[in-house]
């Protein structure tokens, strides 16, 4: 290949500075962009203090359910104005829906920047739904394309300073959850949502596994729709078998968060677009969310991330 054809080579060093690179000649501007692209990556997520990812083997468990609800909870919690989701849900986004954000797009600004939307106690969300014409429009990409979105939505968005950011992933250990380690090294780690089924539970292992082999901690495994608590007289009803979170956290070495209750509220209020959290104030449920936000706490505390 002749100098003036010279494809650029990703992996060669780039530092932005056309006129001081000897191959500047022959680049054609994809590396200087892709240099670009990954100092707007550096410099947003430098902004945002700790990051972290929820996702689950399955789909249906409460994943999205339980990323509102420990973004409302963090918010809540000292953290007003400082807390954010990515929606990474490329195919099937709900967090818009579940914070009362659904009809909201994300406005634009000079030079391709983007705002996101702000919803209660300034939780500012990114989704594919704000993009979305209506609710029958699906999303037909491939992987480099999802990856291209899920990079724009975190260089290109406003997101200000965070202290936290919670990223909703889609479930399963496919393109997603790949593309969001490989974009965000210095992940504090993985919240992973299971619920009280063997089908469930097999797949929870996965997405352990899946953690472990990319390099992601793992802050630890979180049981949904464990149990049912009597709102009349509080006695605790078992409607599927519980237990297999805590059981497979100790199988594999895993921190158990903590069990979250069926509560038909977090249902309802779910479908209302409004935080179960902030609306259920002395819930069994809400309860056990607090357990698990003072844990993670605790985890991102204790764990400096160098990775
Ligand atoms: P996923 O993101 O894993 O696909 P969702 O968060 O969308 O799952 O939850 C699936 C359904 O289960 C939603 O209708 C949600 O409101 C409901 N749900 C989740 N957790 C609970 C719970 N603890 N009690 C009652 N309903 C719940």
């Amino acid at each position: 290949m002749t100098s003036t054809t010279k494809q650029v080579n990703a992996t060669e060093e780039c530092n932005g500075k056309c006129d001081s690179c000897n191959t500047s000649s022959s680049c054609n501007d994809q590396k200087k962009q892709q240099y670009e692209q990954e100092q707007k990556l550096k410099l947003k997520l430098g902004k945002i203090k700790h990051k972290i990812a929820i996702i689950s083997g399955k789909g249906g468990v409460g994943k999205s359910t339980v990323t509102a609800n420990l973004a409302m909870a963090f918010a809540m919690n000292k953290h007003e104005n400082q807390v954010g989701i990515l929606d990474a849900d490329i195919h099937g986004p709900c967090i818009p829906k579940m914070l009362g954000l659904k009809g909201q797009t994300l406005k634009g600004g000079p030079g391709g920047l983007l705002f996101p939307v702000v919803g209660k106690l300034g939780i500012k969300v990114v989704s594919m739904d704000f993009l979305l014409p209506n609710d029958e429009a699906p999303v037909i990409w491939r992987g480099p394309l999802k990856m291209r979105v899920i990079q724009q939505f975190l260089s290109d968005v406003t997101w200000g300073n965070l202290d936290y950011l919670f990223v909703d992933l889609p479930p399963g250990t496919g393109d997603e959850p790949l593309s969001v380690a490989q974009l965000i090294p210095d992940l504090d780690g993985v919240v992973i949502v299971t619920m009280p089924s063997e089908v469930s539970e097999a797949v929870v292992k996965k997405a352990v596994t899946f953690a472990r082999q990319i390099g992601v901690p793992i802050i630890g495994i979180i049981e949904n729709m464990s149990g049912f608590v009597c709102p009349e007289c509080g006695a605790e009803i078992n409607i599927f078998r519980t237990g297999g979170g805590k059981r497979i956290a100790d199988d594999l070495s895993v921190p158990y968060l903590g069990s979250i209750p069926i509560d038909p509220n977090v249902c309802n209020d779910s479908d209302n677009g409004l935080p179960f959290i902030a609306e259920n104030k002395n819930s069994p449920a809400t309860k056990a969310f607090r357990e698990i936000v003072e844990k993670i706490e605790h985890f991102v505390a204790s764990e400096p991330v160098e990775r």
